[in-house]
Parts: structure tokens; C-alpha cells; sequence
């Protein structure tokens, strides 16, 4: 057995091996399973890293997770690097967007298939939100399909559509498309906010707190699944975790309602020749999830979790001694493709410039040494720091000796940019400023994450820009004030309403 597309051959081996020892179930019928599901499980697989789960000695044998494309991998096998969150170097994850590279993630024995919610290069930018129901110690299937009936509740107030899967393991997932602009800040605070209005309102079923061991017969509402280092099992993967093979199938809310008043899961399970079988006759019942296009609650993108993000620049400083602007989350933005920018002139320890964008609700940060150039092509580099609240954009003052950054601070630029390409987790974006004093368009981008302490280069592309002359490079664009002015007045001003 082979199979072969553009040229792109995948040698199958250990095809008798037994993959299932009870039901003798053998690598080459798994292989055959993926290669027959292509069609249905491709488009939801498309430029989605992956993470395989490997079985090479079938499911009694040891069991691997596989981040990284290994070594081996033929060159025609699409990889997207992603940094390491918390170490150097980076994460050469598959892309699974054929059914050779099916094929060959088969015939490595990665039986398990599990996508991130987000497709590359966006990789803040989850597609739809995922409920993840894993059923305690004494719970199964079924009390998973009565604590879905209960989202479904929620979701149908707030006329959301959603579509259930079993996990093909012991519990079900509840997917809600939104196929629209949000980030994993507003899926996670949308998804908790659920999972604990559920606990409040059934404590004897919902559990939402991973932390809570002690969930017996109750079901864990898992809404932590909502984030950017987070996959769940792809809708037709395979599962190794139980005696028989069975597949991730979607479900109809019809069909649970059943399960639960025949108080029987049996109908649930999908053996992959089931599973083959039911496509056939009724298709992609999640093709939905691809295409839907719903909006959340406006709540959850105003109380999006920046708050998160915020948390190392208000551990930073002590604000009964600092005038710094508080911890508080901007106004989030409808549209992502601008908002407003400011660079700080920073007289610390060293001078310094400080490049801030307002994106997200907050201002991604970076401290630049040499301030940015307005000559094409000279690199400047830029120190990613910690996010800064909005408020930020207008901080000008001095910031006492013995705190986090004492010195004096001026606000030297200020304006609004668009985004013209490129994401700030994707470490790449094309600006065009609007300054008082910089204006046209400049390239940031990521060269390598070091400690957790990213580096990134600043580099004006397209024309020149205008000069800055001495005289401006001087002066506050706030207040005209000088930075010896500015450390005389020893004052802090920004405006925090806006
Ligand atoms: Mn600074």
C-alpha cells in the first residue's frame, strides 16, 4: 500500500503490526481509516500546527506527544515555526493541508490528531471557542451530554450556535464558531464565564476549576482549552485511549437527547468503519464550524483578559510611589488594523526610546536603545518588555529614583498608525505612522526569543522619512517641554479618560 499525490510518495511499513490488541484492529486498517477520511478531515486540519499523539507500538505500548516535525520528515512536509513561549528556539510544527501528509503522520503512528484552534500565521486568533467536558470518577458520556444541554442553554439565550463531538475517549467537546475577530483573551473569559455560571447554578454536575480533583459523578467544564499553547483532538482523529479504536465524531443535539433518555452512550461510539460509513450518509455534520460567522457577547471583548497581561507591569511597581498610570484595560477595538502609538523618550539608568502600539486593549511594548531611525534600511534594535496599560500613551513625567525605571520620561511622539500587515504574535508587523514627528512606514519584526525576552529589529522600508532636528529631538510633543524641563517640574501628567 501507498499512496501517492504530486509526486509526493508515503512508503508505508509495519502494516500488520497490531495496533488494538482486543479487537486486532492492525496499523495498516488506521492508516486505511485516515487515508479513506481524508476528504472530511482536511479542510479541518488546514494551516492548523498540530500536535501528534504517537503510538508506535500500538496503544499498550508507550505513548508520545510530538510537537516538533521530526528529523526525518521528507522536505515536501509543510512546517510553521513558532517561538518557544518561556525558552529559545522554536517549535517546527506540521501542517497537516493534504493526504500525504495524513498519510506519512499515519504511518508514523501518530493515531491521535490535535489541531490548535487557531490557524497560522494568527496564532491569537482562535476560529471558534471550545467547551471541553471530561467526565470525573463516576461520571461518563451521558453526564457529559446533560452538561452540554445546559451550555446549549446559555448559547441558545444568547443566540449562539453550537456543535457537539464525542471525543471519542470518555467525554464530548462542544465547539461555537465564530470565524471572526477575536482573541484568545475574549474565547477564555467567554468559555470561564460559562463554566462558572454553570458550577454556580449545578455545583452536584459542573466542576470549572481544574484545580478541584474531587469532582466525583460531576464533569469538568474545561474552558482553559481556549488558549494559544492549547490543542484539543481533531473532529475524525482517531483515539488510543480506550480497549477499541473509536474516532472524535460530531454528534446531533437530537442524538444526545436520545442517548439520555435511552440512558444508553453505545450509539455515541464510532469504530472508524462506523465512522466512514455515517460520513458517507450524512456528511460533515461540523462543516458548520468552518464557515459560521458569530460574534460574542460584546461583554466578553470589553472585559477581555489583558488584565493577564498586565500583570508583570503592575508586579513591576509600587504605585503609592510611582505617578505611572494603573493597571487598567484599554477600550478593545473593533478593528485591528491600527489605533494609536507613542514613543518615550526615557532618561533611566541608560536613555533609552520607548515604542509602544496600542493593540489588544493594551500597549505592546519595546524598549529601543538607539531610538528609531528615520533612514531605510539602518536596524535598530528593539527589546520586547512587558504590555503597558493604555493610559500609558500620554505618561509624561518623572518616575522617582529607587522605582522601576526612576528617571524622566517625555512623550516624544505621538499618533496613530495602521497595521498593514502582519500580527504582533506572528512577530511581524508593517506600520504606517502618523506621528507629529515620524511619519511613513517601518518594519518590526522578531529576530529571536531569548529567556522569554524577545529581540526585535525596528527598520524604516519604503522612502526616507523627515529628519528629526535637534531642536525636535528635544521637545515634548505634549507639552514642548525639554527633558531638564521636564526633570525640574518633577510632575506626571496623563489624562486617564479617553
Ligand atoms: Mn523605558
Amino acid at each position: 500500500m501507498a499512496t501517492r499525490t504530486k509526486a509526493r510518495e508515503v512508503k508505508f511499513t509495519h502494516l500488520d503490526k497490531t495496533f488494538f490488541p482486543r479487537s486486532g484492529f492492525t496499523k495498516g486498517e488506521m492508516i486505511k481509516y485516515y487515508v479513506d477520511v481524508s476528504a472530511y478531515i482536511l479542510p479541518h486540519l488546514k494551516n492548523r500546527p498540530i500536535t501528534l499523539i504517537r503510538f508506535p507500538d500500538g496503544i499498550e505500548g508507550e505513548s508520545f506527544y510530538e510537537k516538533n516535525a521530526p528529523r526525518f520528515a521528507p522536505s515536501w512536509l509543510k512546517t510553521y515555526a513558532v517561538p518557544r513561549r518561556n525558552e529559545e528556539g522554536e517549535i517546527n510544527y506540521i501542517l497537516i493541508d493534504d493526504a500525504a501528509s495524513l498519510a506519512w503522520c499515519a504511518n508514523i503512528a501518530g493515531l491521535e490528531i490535535h489541531p490548535f484552534l487557531h490557524r497560522v500565521p494568527y496564532l491569537d486568533r482562535p476560529t471558534h471557542v471550545a467547551f471541553d467536558f471530561d467526565p470525573g470518577e463516576g461520571a461518563d458520556l451521558l453526564t457529559c451530554a446533560q452538561v452540554a444541554f445546559h451550555v446549549k442553554e446559555i448559547l441558545d439565550e444568547l443566540g449562539l450556535e453550537g456543535f457537539p463531538k464525542v471525543s471519542g475517549s470518555k467525554g464530548l467537546q462542544l465547539y461555537v464558531p465564530l470565524n471572526s475577530n477575536v482573541t484568545y483573551a475574549m474565547t477564555s473569559a467567554f468559555a470561564k464565564a460559562v463554566a462558572e455560571l454553570l458550577e454556580q447554578r449545578h455545583p452536584d454536575l459542573v466542576v470549572s476549576d481544574m484545580a478541584k480533583i474531587r469532582r466525583k459523578k460531576k464533569v469538568l467544564i474545561d474552558w482553559s482549552q481556549n488558549n494559544r499553547s492549547k490543542t484539543t483532538v481533531a473532529v475524525y482523529s482517531m483515539r488510543g485511549k480506550r480497549d477499541e479504536p473509536f474516532v472524535s465524531m460530531p454528534v446531533t443535539w437530537e442524538e444526545l437527547k436520545k442517548a439520555l433518555r435511552s440512558k444508553s452512550a453505545k450509539p455515541l461510539s464510532f469504530t472508524p468503519d462506523a465512522a466512514l460509513k455515517r460520513l458517507k450518509k450524512v456528511g460533515d455534520l461540523f462543516a458548520p464550524v468552518l464557515t459560521l460567522k458569530q460574534t460574542l457577547p460584546r461583554a466578553f471583548a470589553a472585559k477581555s483578559a489583558p488584565v493577564e497581561t498586565l500583570k508583570k507591569y503592575e508586579a513591576k511597581r509600587d504605585f503609592t510611589k510611582t505617578k505611572e498610570p494603573k493597571p487598567k484595560l484599554g477600550r478593545t477595538k473593533k478593528s485591528a488594523t491600527g489605533g494609536r502609538f507613542v514613543i518615550q523618550k526615557h532618561d533611566a539608568t541608560r536613555l533609552h526610546y520607548d515604542f509602544r502600539l496600542e493593540m489588544e486593549g493594551t500597549l505592546k511594548s519595546w524598549a529601543v536603545p538607539k531610538g528609531v531611525s528615520t533612514e531605510p534600511g539602518v536596524k535598530r534594535a528593539a527589546f520586547e518588555v512587558e504590555d503597558h496599560p493604555v493610559d500609558y500613551l500620554k505618561f509624561e513625567g518623572t518616575i522617582p529614583q529607587g522605582q522601576y525605571g526612576g528617571g524622566t520620561v517625555m512623550v516624544w511622539d505621538l499618533g496613530t498608525f495602521d497595521l498593514l500587515g502582519g500580527t504582533h504574535s506572528g512577530g511581524d508587523l508593517k506600520l504606517l505612522l502618523h506621528g507629529k514627528k515620524l511619519t511613513g512606514e517601518w518594519h518590526v519584526f522578531r529576530i529571536r526569543s531569548e529567556d522569554d525576552k524577545p529581540v526585535w529589529l525596528i527598520v524604516k522600508s519604503g522612502q526616507a522619512a523627515k529628519p528629526i532636528g535637534a531642536r525636535q529631538e528635544n521637545r515634548s510633543v505634549l507639552t514642548q517641554r525639554t527633558m531638564a524641563r521636564i526633570a525640574k517640574d518633577n510632575d506626571a501628567q496623563w489624562t486617564g479618560a479617553h
